[in-house]
């Protein structure tokens, strides 16, 4: 199979063809049509698999789809690290180049300011590790109200440090309408 052959927004695929995939990886190919079909899903792939694409490249083709009415992010992915926030992020920003869609990340250890700079400025989609995503909601400073695509990735391993109580917070606030991923 092609990358070409899949049902993403030229946009997207002009990304990936510049990033010089050809093929989709089997995640790739197996994850994409179920998460664009709008279904919940689980999966179970290593790093280096190919999952951030997985899941990015149909979060990103159904936001497009849609103009953002507000400034409140309309994705979440969840993750354990702020390493894993960065590269998350930076993997949504690449696919996501001619999307026209604004990424931000929020994860601890250091300041607030330029992030909260980031939410001001209004984004579609949030990469957070949990703390600092419950901090910055206690103040205010995000709404999870209009989120449509709730992932959570390397959920196994945000168990094993003792994340699920934040994590159950975090969903409380997020509508119960919504697709659910959970990659470990
Ligand atoms: P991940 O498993 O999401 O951390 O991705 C691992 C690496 O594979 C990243 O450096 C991606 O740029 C690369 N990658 C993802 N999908 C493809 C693909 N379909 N073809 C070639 N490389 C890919």
């Amino acid at each position: 199979m092609q990358f070409q052959e899949l049902p993403l927004h030229a946009a997207l695929l002009r990304a990936v063809q510049q990033e010089g995939y050809t093929t989709p990886t089997p995640i790739q190919e197996r994850a994409i049509p179920e998460i664009l079909a709008g279904h919940d899903l689980m999966g179970n792939a290593q790093t280096g698999t190919g999952k951030t694409a997985a899941f990015a490249l149909p979060i990103l083709h159904r936001l497009m789809a849609k103009p953002r009415l507000s400034r409140e992010p309309r994705a979440l992915v969840l993750v354990p690290t702020r390493e894993l926030a960065t590269q998350v992020a930076e993997s949504f920003r690449t696919y996501g180049r001619h999307s026209g869609l604004h990424v931000a990340v929020v994860f601890g250890g250091v300041s607030q300011s330029m992030q909260v700079r980031e939410l001001r400025a209004g984004i579609d989609i949030l990469v957070a590790a949990p703390g600092r995503l419950l901090d910055l909601m206690r103040q205010g400073f995000v709404s999870l109200r209009q989120i449509e695509v709730f992932v959570l990735d390397e959920a196994d391993r945000m168990l094993d440090m003792g994340f699920i109580a934040p994590i159950r917070q975090v969903a409380s606030k997020i509508p119960s309408q919504r697709q659910t991923l959970m990659f470990s």
